[in-house]
């Protein structure tokens, strides 16, 4: 039996983070068209996408300066 491996089955519950590379827990859900302002790389699949803390972070922060900054290197 190996049910702790279940999770993943679990819709909604700590979906990984959509970023590339990432993979770590989500905990933002938020829309794919604004994620990919930040992050290009994202895939635009489903109209939702989580974001771990600290992309979320990093994509606020962007969002923010997005006025400023013309463009965003990372
Ligand atoms: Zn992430």
């Amino acid at each position: 039996m190996n049910g702790d491996d279940a999770r993943a089955d679990d819709a909604g519950e700590a979906a990984p983070c959509v970023v590339p590379g990432c993979g770590a827990e989500g905990a933002r859900s938020i829309a794919r068209t604004e994620i990919r302002k930040v992050f290009p790389d994202v895939e635009e699949q489903g109209r939702r996408g989580p974001l771990c803390r600290e992309h979320y972070r990093a994509w606020k922060k962007a969002t923010r300066d997005a006025r400023k900054l013309d463009r965003l290197t990372w």
